[in-house]
């Protein structure tokens, strides 16, 4: 067995082991799906920064995905994953399998009140809850003093947050920047579904949200001319289908007629197979 081999726990008993130090070391958690990027390097490095033992966990969850989606084909490297996120400052892998995770029929899990029928929720009907158990179910195994998350998924940074006031969860919430290639594309795992064309066509998110954060920063309120110049963005894309773009508040995901304080620009499109989301928040 190589040394990076030995920092991978494959079962709960393994990482508890890996974690018995008790002598108050502060421990992180970056929970991801694999397939690693930037994105969650940025993560990692955060995180090592903070604390004194890091925890990545690498698991394609399966109750997040719906009956159409794609949960068969996404990405699995494991091997690489490792390697990154071992070179990103992570002290041990969790890399569960499911019947690690999940071992018999599961009975319990946390549902999302209104927070999960808005943006992404709407067409993802049971992701939120599927996210949120996942997620908690770490954090009881781990018991991290510190959990990161990415702001590209807004809506998830939020409903995290709020599950873990909610149920008195004291792991500390820290949200992260959205890391993106040169020409805006959020970085996803998701990416590599993207034909040449397709990716090509895909910067138009970024630009659709910064066109509606330029045009409200140059004082346009009106909120039906914003979402239209920014939809046209994505129009003018024929290999993108907007699935929602939307204008609401950052804390709760409400749809706001009157811009003003803090707002979060959100939008999701799908390209071919892939689906992206992207989003901004701005001050005014
Ligand atoms: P995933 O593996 O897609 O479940 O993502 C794991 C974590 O990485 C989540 O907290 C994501 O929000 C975060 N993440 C994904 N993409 C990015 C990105 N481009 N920049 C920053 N964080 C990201």
């Amino acid at each position: 067995m190589n040394d990076s081999k030995k920092k991978v726990a494959h079962t709960i008993a393994e990482i508890k082991k890996a974690l018995e130090f008790n002598d108050g070391r502060l421990v992180g958690l970056v929970p991801t799906m694999g397939a690693l990027h930037r994105g969650h390097l940025s993560l990692i490095q955060r995180a090592s920064r903070d604390c004194d033992a890091v925890v990545v966990s690498i698991y394609v969850n399966p109750t997040q995905f719906g009956p159409t989606e794609d949960l068969e084909g996404y990405p699995r490297q494991l091997d690489k994953d490792i390697e990154l996120a071992l070179g990103a400052g992570a002290d041990v892998i969790f890399a569960p399998a499911d019947d690690e995770l999940y071992p018999g029929p599961v009975l319990t899990e946390i549902k999302i009140h209104e927070l999960e029928g808005l943006l992404c929720g709407k067409k993802r009907p049971g992701h939120f809850s599927g996210v949120a158990t996942v997620v908690v179910k770490l954090v009881n195994i781990i018991k991290p003093d510190i959990i990161y998350f990415g702001e590209k998924d807004w809506q998830q940074f939020v409903i995290v947050k709020k599950v873990f006031k909610d149920l008195n969860i004291d792991t500390k919430v820290v949200g992260m920047p959205t890391i993106r290639d040169a020409d805006g594309l959020a970085l996803s795992s998701r990416n590599r579904y993207l034909t040449q064309k397709q990716r090509r066509s895909a910067k138009a998110l970024p630009a659709a949200l910064e066109l509606a954060h330029d045009m409200i920063k140059n004082g346009e309120r009106r909120r039906d001319k914003i979402i239209s110049a920014a939809k046209e963005v994505i129009a003018a894309e024929p290999s993108l289908e907007l699935e929602y773009f939307s204008i609401c508040r950052p804390e709760n995901l409400i749809e706001v007629e009157a811009i003003k304080g803090e707002v979060l620009l959100a939008a999701a499109v799908h390209a071919g197979g892939a689906r992206l989301i992207d989003n901004k928040v701005i001050k005014i």
